[in-house]
């Protein structure tokens, strides 16, 4: 799970994707905040340190930072444990923008980074129906479940 706090002068990049150069979200990196959440669920399926230790908001060679290079750096962690993604499934929670018409060049972008196929990323966008700090847009929320097993 992550979350990150509306910040105007920001592009906005989800999964990958850059949907519009403001409104986008406060953070060290590019605060892709659907690929922290995957980041995170991989690392903690295979019992490894967290995205904040593993990539600190205070290491300049992160500020700014691709997640999607930072995700491709995680799943090699992984591979280097043995460990391969199997399946992912992740919701990005927020009032605006819709995920829907975003959904499949997300899942192109995040499989391409994780060297997996399409299918095996499931992606949604829901809405808590304005409520709480996602329905209030003060800011956008992911969870994410993840899959590994052990290369045989
Ligand atoms: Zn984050």
């Amino acid at each position: 799970m992550d979350a990150h706090r509306f910040a105007p002068g920001r592009a906005l990049v989800l999964g990958g994707v850059r949907l519009r150069d403001k409104d986008g979200l406060e953070g060290h990196s590019d605060a892709d905040v659907l690929t922290h959440a995957i980041m995170d669920a991989l690392l903690g399926a295979a019992g490894m340190e967290d995205i904040g230790s593993l990539f600190p908001d205070d290491e300049p060679a992160f500020a700014g930072a691709d997640s999607l290079k930072l995700l491709a750096t995680v799943v090699g962690l992984l591979r280097e444990q043995g460990w391969r993604p199997v399946n992912i499934d992740a919701v990005v929670i927020c009032e605006e923008p819709r995920v829907a018409p975003h959904r499949q060049s997300m899942r192109e972008r995040l499989a391409a980074a994780m060297g997996v196929e399409v299918d095996q990323v499931g992606l949604r966008g829901t809405t808590t129906e304005r409520m709480g700090f996602t329905g209030k847009r003060e800011g956008i929320a992911a969870q994410a479940v993840a899959l590994i097993e052990r290369r045989g």
